[in-house]
Parts: C-alpha cells; sequence; structure tokens
C-alpha cells in the first residue's frame, strides 16, 4: 500500500533455472553488486508517480542499479571478463541480458572498486554534482553557505562535499545520528553536521549559519525542509534532489510545500524547480570522469555499506529507508 513502511518480508528469494543457451546479441552475466535505493520504495506502489519509473510486479523479479562481469558473450561489443553495468539489473545471481542494454565499466577508473560504479562513481555521485551544477547556482567567491539534509546518505555525503569544491564556503549537514553528524565533519569536511533527531533544529541552523541559507540541497522534504527554507536569503536556490520522508505517504511529488512556508519561498523568490539526474545524462560521462578524479586524488570522500548475500537485499532495502548507514547502501551478490 501507498502508505506502508517496507520491510523485508516484502521480498522473498526463489530458486529457479535459466536457459542453458544464449542467443545473438546476449551476454550470460554473473551478478557482482546491486544498489538499494529510496526511488525503490516509489517502485513498490501500482502508480509509481513518474513515467520514467515502472511498477515492480507482484510475484516478478525486481530490477534496479547493478554490476556483474560477462561469462559468456554473443554480443560483438562484450567479451567474457568483462565488467558491466546497467539501471535494470535483475536481482538475480545469474542471468542473461540483452548486450546492448549494458554499459562497459573501466575499473581502472576506481582503482578497482567496482561498487563505486553504483554510487560514487555512478548514480548517486552524478546526482550530487549535476544536482549542484545545474540547480545550485554556486558562485566562486561569493561567500555562499550551503545546507544538505539526509546529509549522511549515498547522495548527501558526496553533495556536501562538492558543494564545497564547487566554491560554497560554508557547508552544513542534517542527520539522524551523532555518529554520523561526526563522521560529516572529522572525514567529509562539513563545517558542521546537526543530528536532527536531538534538540532544536532550528535553533542550531541559525547558530550555525548566520548569514542565511543560500543554497539547500534537499533529500528529505517535510518538517526538515520546512525548518531551512524558513532560513534561506532572498534569491538562494533549493535543489530538489528527493524527498524520501514522504515516500511512504499518498501524496504527489513533489509534494507541495505547507502555505506559510510557500508564502516565504515565493517572497524570497526561492528557486525549488524539480531535479531529475536522468535529464542530464548527455553529461554523464565528462561528470563520471570528473567525479573520479576527485575520488582518485582523495578530494572525494567516499563511504559504502557492504551487506552480503542476495537473500540479504530485502533486509538492505528495510535498513536502507530507516536510515541505514553512512554512505551507499550496497548489496554484494558474489566475489
Ligand atoms: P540515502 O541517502 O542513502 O538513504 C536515505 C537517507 O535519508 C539516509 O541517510 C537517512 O538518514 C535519511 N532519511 C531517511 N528517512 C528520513 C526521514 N524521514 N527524515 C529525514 N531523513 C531521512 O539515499 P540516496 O540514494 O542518497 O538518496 C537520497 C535522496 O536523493 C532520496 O530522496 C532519493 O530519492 C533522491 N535521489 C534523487 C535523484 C534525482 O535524480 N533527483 C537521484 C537519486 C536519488 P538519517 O539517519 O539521517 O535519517
Amino acid at each position: 500500500g501507498k502508505n506502508g513502511v517496507p520491510v523485508a518480508e516484502n521480498f522473498r528469494l526463489e530458486q529457479s533455472t535459466i536457459a542453458d543457451m544464449i542467443q545473438a546479441g546476449q551476454v550470460r552475466v554473473r551478478t557482482l553488486y546491486l544498489s538499494v535505493d529510496p526511488y525503490m520504495r516509489c517502485r513498490m506502489n501500482e502508480d509509481t508517480g513518474s513515467d520514467y519509473l515502472l511498477p515492480w510486479q507482484l510475484s516478478e523479479v525486481a530490477d534496479g542499479g547493478g554490476i556483474g562481469v560477462v561469462e559468456e558473450s554473443k554480443h560483438d561489443n562484450l567479451a567474457k571478463g568483462d565488467f558491466v553495468t546497467s539501471f535494470s539489473w535483475p536481482w538475480q545471481t545469474v542471468a542473461i541480458l540483452d548486450g546492448s542494454l549494458l554499459q562497459k565499466l573501466v575499473p581502472q577508473l576506481v582503482s578497482g572498486r567496482l561498487s563505486y560504479f553504483l554510487g560514487a562513481a555512478g548514480i548517486t555521485g552524478l546526482t550530487a554534482l549535476l544536482g549542484i551544477k545545474e540547480k545550485g547556482h554556486v558562485t566562486v567567491g561569493a561567500n555562499q553557505t550551503m545546507v544538505v539534509s539526509g546529509a549522511a546518505g549515498a547522495c548527501g555525503s558526496l553533495a556536501g562535499q562538492i558543494g564545497r569544491l564547487e566554491g560554497c564556503s560554508r557547508v552544513v549537514g542534517i542527520a539522524g545520528t551523532d555518529e554520523k553528524c561526526s563522521i560529516l565533519v572529522q572525514e567529509m569536511g562539513f563545517d558542521a553536521a546537526i543530528n536532527y533527531k536531538k534538540g532544536n533544529v532550528a535553533e542550531q541552523l541559525r547558530e550555525l549559519c548566520p548569514g542565511g541559507v543560500d543554497i539547500y540541497f534537499d533529500n528529505v522534504g517535510g518538517d526538515i525542509s520546512d525548518t531551512v527554507i524558513s532560513q534561506m536569503n532572498q534569491n538562494s536556490h533549493i535543489i530538489l534532489c528527493g524527498q524520501i520522508s514522504q515516500y511512504n505517504k499518498d501524496v504527489p511529488y513533489p509534494p507541495p510545500l505547507p502555505p506559510d512556508i510557500e508564502k516565504i519561498q515565493k517572497e524570497r523568490n526561492i528557486t525549488r524547480e524539480r531535479f531529475l539526474v536522468l535529464n542530464y545524462m548527455d553529461k554523464q560521462e565528462a561528470s563520471i570522469l570528473q567525479l573520479c578524479q576527485w575520488i582518485q586524488e582523495g578530494k572525494l570522500k567516499v563511504r559504502e555499506t557492504m551487506v552480503e548475500g542476495l537473500a540479504n537485499i530485502g533486509a538492505a532495502f528495510q535498513s536502507m529507508m530507516n536510515g541505514g548507514n553512512i554512505g551507499k547502501q550496497i548489496v554484494s551478490v558474489s566475489k
């Protein structure tokens, strides 16, 4: 149901047999890593609320971002041993896929840490980088303050660091535990972080952003976002990345702001345009190279939580939707 909280028991593991033979244009792949992401919650509804996402069908194999290795190929551009990825990788240990729908990966770009292609060097990194570039209006030397919600998540932890790399002078994160907050500050270079489950967020934000907020990278929506928007400056910008606090609710996307917050947004001329990374895929290649370079140079710190085994993917999804650990949540399917 649209208002249900997703749990591990929504998923089950089945054994089945796949064809012995592959056809021309196909490859047989062994799955290495699968990604669990917030947008998948929308795929659990009959209507996902967007035209670019199809609902998962009951009792059919789920799919999402994945990485694997080619074990047999009848596709001209793919050979045994190639590492490949797709946004619609079936949650299977082994699969027969259409080779033309796969992208070949270059492991050297991430010093062999292939799972990064699902996170910091993949769609998550692209979302953080392109969200900031396309909707953030960061101006070097303008002394801008950026606030990031969901800051310890996969996207948020990169967004704060990229905001700094692009020229923000102050970056403040909002996250759900003290441990996450301390990693953001000590490891990822955030100037400060607020634990939204403790104390008064509005007061802490006022203290930590004395010049107000110029750019808000919004991953969560709801009360946290209302509090941040109330402290945004004239002509400032919201990067409307996601609204995870609203994903178990029957509301449209993006959810409308409460009237008093919408009034502030309009009066202060705060931009809040919908951002969808898939609309900027022409910038994918150059942006991935930029992200890989920052990772290699140690300018972009990456955290992942690795869950072992396909049998645990439902639990990994449940955990991620409930806050999970810092950074990207990945399921390792085979070595
Ligand atoms: P994620 O951050 O790894 O996981 C969710 C994070 O949100 C967790 O760190 C959790 O940490 C926080 N959270 C969960 N429920 C919350 C709540 N009710 N209130 C406040 N915080 C909550 O996921 P992600 O992959 O990086 O995605 C982040 C956002 O980006 C999502 O909204 C996603 O839909 C969006 N996204 C958008 C695009 C795009 O093209 N626009 C692309 C990818 C992702 P705490 O412990 O801090 O609660």
